[in-house]
């Protein structure tokens, strides 16, 4: 029996304001423990919440750049649960009357593209951190606490591992795009809940799905989706049922475990949030937020190609990130060889990252230092080969190219004079290899090229080596 995969994701994205969503505590990460929270956030008795108006203006970005219809009419609920990390034992959340709903993203897996649909977005406040690491047991740290998120929830319209990670690919590059949202995975801003069902290829009705939550990488989303869907079709296989539950993903093991039975809508008694108006947004809000919106990662690919007439595979590496693509245009509007930038971009600049453990996010180099570089090469002040080392250097000190060439003496050689005497003497050394180009062999010019560049380390001009050394011969083969 052929099974086909359902996933449907929920992705929640921690939104960039300053502020949390109902106080004025601040949001910052990797703050002290227990250090930004007031009575609002801790839901003491007797405060009232007054929500960040940041966060309609965020929430109403992120859905429209997911094509969604914005709710003219949305209110806030509570979730009530028990939890640690949870000192209000509610979350402010939206139920059945979410901001926006309806929305679409495009994604393209092996050629094939395909929509998948978006059944809604709502805000809410985030929770607080569970330590476990600690020797004391677990600690709670409510920093988080009232941290504003939006939640994403797809239909179940996605088939494979494959396609549940472009599509949280495009999410979140479409999140950093819109500024709403740093993205930062490694600090919780962006985390995926996917739900997995099975069934038999040909069927329409969908199967009984497990729930795995907050996973925090691409990779774990991958492994997890693959883990479960193999787990779920051995046990199918069998002849069980599968258990509709909510699993815990181990990323290092690499296993999922039986966490809890799914909890249903009704088993956190939703009710309006009796301490809040609310959210009403008229047409022309919608109408000025939609204008205000910056170019989305799609339209910026087509423009590379178009405008900087880019091959669509550079297109596509260099708008995958909004920081990537920022760094492309602001070296491209200081030396206007886009080609020429999106090689190095793409070639010499992530094996610079890699090695230092960081992303283009905190790159060490500025825009205009990597158009001064390649200007340097393109007037032959230096050879390629100098401009990757020149490029290293920046790397590691900061300095600016032209500094670099000064120092390390890199600069090529472009008085003829000098060349030409130290071309005399190679050519003079090396009878052999005239002779052999005398009688048509034309490799020993190559030969005699890698004499002179060995000599001059590297810094001759190959071009007008070549020349040189070529007239050269020729006045000894007379
Ligand atoms: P809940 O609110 O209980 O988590 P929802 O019905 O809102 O449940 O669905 C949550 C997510 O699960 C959505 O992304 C939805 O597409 C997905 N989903 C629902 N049923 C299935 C199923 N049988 N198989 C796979 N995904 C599913
Ligand atoms: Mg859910
Ligand atoms: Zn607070």
């Amino acid at each position: 029996m052929e099974y086909e995969m359902v996933i449907g994701m929920e992705i929640h994205v921690e939104l960039g304001t300053k502020t949390k969503i109902f106080c004025s505590c601040p949001t910052k990460f990797g703050q002290e423990e227990n250090t930004h929270t007031c009575p609002v956030c801790l839901g003491m008795p007797g405060v009232l919440p007054v929500l960040n108006e940041k966060v309609v203006e965020y929430a109403t970005r992120a859905g429209l750049a997911l094509n969604c219809e914005i709710a003219h009419f949305s209110k806030m609920d509570r979730k009530n649960y028990f939890y640690p990390d949870l000192p209000k034992a509610y979350q402010t959340s939206q139920f059945d009357l979410p901001i926006c709903t309806g929305g679409v993203v495009e994604i393209e897996v092996d050629g094939v593209k395909k929509d998948i649909g978006i059944t809604r977005i709502h805000i809410e406040e985030d929770a607080g951190k569970l330590l476990h690491e600690s020797a004391d047991g677990t600690l709670v740290d409510v920093n988080r606490c009232g941290v504003p998120l939006v939640e994403i929830v797809t239909e179940p319209d996605l088939r494979s591992a494959e396609e549940a990670r472009t599509f949280a690919e495009k999410v979140r590059n479409i999140m950093e795009y819109t500024g709403v949202s740093d993205c930062k995975m490694q600090e919780g801003s962006m985390r995926f809940d996917v739900n997995i069902s099975m069934r038999e290829k040909g069927v329409t009705v969908l199967g009984t799905r497990t729930e795995m939550k907050n996973l925090n990488s691409f990779r774990a989303l991958i492994r997890a989706v693959q883990y479960e869907s193999k787990r779920q079709i051995i046990e199918l296989k069998k002849g069980h049922e599968i258990v509709q539950e909510t699993r815990k993903w181990d990323d290092t093991k690499g296993v999922s475990s039986s966490l809890r039975s799914k909890e249903e809508a009704q088993d956190y008694r939703y009710f309006p949030e009796p301490d809040l108006v609310p959210i009403v947004i008229e047409k022309e809000y919608i109408e000025k937020i939609k204008r205000e919106l910056p170019e989305l990662p799609e339209a910026k690919k087509q423009r590379y190609i178009d405008e900087y007439k880019l091959p669509e595979y550079d297109a596509g590496v260099l708008t995958a990130t909004g920081v990537t693509a920022r760094f492309f245009e602001e070296a491209v509007l200081l030396y206007d060889e886009p080609k020429q930038i999106s090689n190095w971009i793409m070639v010499e600049i992530p094996p610079l990252l890699k090695e230092k453990e960081i992303t283009m996010e905190n790159i060490p180099i500025a825009p205009v230092q990597l158009a001064e570089l390649l200007k340097l090469v393109k007037e032959n002040v230096i050879n390629g080969t100098s401009g990757k080392e020149v490029l290293k250097e920046m790397f590691n000190t900061g300095k600016n190219p032209g500094e670099i060439v000064k120092e390390k003496g890199l600069a090529q050689m472009s008085d003829t004079a000098e060349l030409e005497a130290i071309i005399e003497k190679i050519v003079a050394d090396n009878p052999k290899s005239v002779e052999d180009i005398g009688t048509g062999n034309e490799k020993a010019y190559g030969f005699l090229t890698g004499k002179v560049m060995k000599e001059t380390k590297g810094k001759a001009n190959p071009q007008v080596a070549n020349k040189i050394i070529r007239e050269v011969v020729a006045k000894h083969l007379g």
